[in-house]
């Protein structure tokens, strides 16, 4: 289990968004109130992607749980963006807690975090992974789940798939592959984002100017709707559709 959220909307400090709210992304790391799937931290590492203007999205990604890092907690004080994605992981027993290993992945505009897991790793997916380009297995971020997962998502983006295509196709192959999986995942390029629901909690909560879409609720405040399992949501800010994943 891990958690992630997505932002899209009015520039917002970090620190509003991943720190100040009573059950924010810091606290969920420490105690988490879902915790379906196993687990009971976060503290295998973390990451934030951001943009800063209309260009391409910032990392900051470290190994180590985010409430031990009080040099993501000063940034978050003064860094302001209206596009944010932002994850805290809890390793799949047997994959290697890295710097690398924690999401945002990356590639241009996009950033793409996994909350789940792939059953049978890695066998039930080597075919998969088989079609990808030699070099793209050279070079994954990390021999884990999910840095393959956001390789077969890359892959379909990189061949003009759309967003949702590309996350609604990868998530149902894999599935297929290796039944039982757990696929929550993010995407965004800074404008919209796409999310599926498939094994774990995705929680959304829309204004007319922005949209949130987090594994967990990070108040008690009214607004936020839980996504049915087997979902496909692409949102931007002000507007959210879902749709059946298969
Ligand atoms: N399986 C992924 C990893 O180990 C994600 C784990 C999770 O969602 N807890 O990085």
């Amino acid at each position: 289990m891990c958690r992630h959220l997505v932002y899209l909307g009015p520039p917002v400090t970090l620190a509003r968004l991943l720190f100040d709210p009573p059950f924010s992304l810091v606290r969920q790391s420490w105690a988490p109130r879902d915790m379906r799937g196993g687990g009971t931290i976060n503290a295998d590492g973390f990451g934030i992607g951001w943009y800063p203007g209309d260009g391409e999205p910032v990392r900051y990604r470290r190994a180590q749980p985010i409430w031990s890092d009080p040099t993501i907690a000063q940034l978050a004080e003064v860094t302001t963006a209206g596009a944010v994605l932002a994850a805290v992981r809890s390793a799949t027993v047997g994959m290697a807690v890295l710097d690398n290993a924690a999401a945002p992945f990356a590639e241009g505009r996009w950033l793409f975090s996994h909350n789940g897991v792939i059953r049978g790793w890695p066998d039930t997916v080597v075919p998969l992974a088989a079609e990808l380009p030699v070099r793209d297995l050279l070079t994954l971020d990390a021999s884990t789940d999910s840095a393959l997962l956001w390789a077969l998502v890359r892959h379909r983006l990189r061949a003009g798939a759309d967003a949702a295509d590309a996350v609604a196709a990868t998530v149902g192959a894999v599935a297929e592959a290796a039944p039982g999986s757990r696929l929550n995942v993010l995407l965004t390029d800074g404008r919209v984002a796409v999310a599926s629901v498939l094994g774990h909690a995705l929680s959304v909560r829309a204004s007319p100017e922005a949209v949130l879409l987090a594994s967990e609720p990070h108040d008690d405040e009214s607004g936020w709707r839980e996504v049915p399992d087997g979902r496909l949501v692409t949102a931007s800010a002000g507007r959210v559709r879902l749709r059946p994943l298969r």
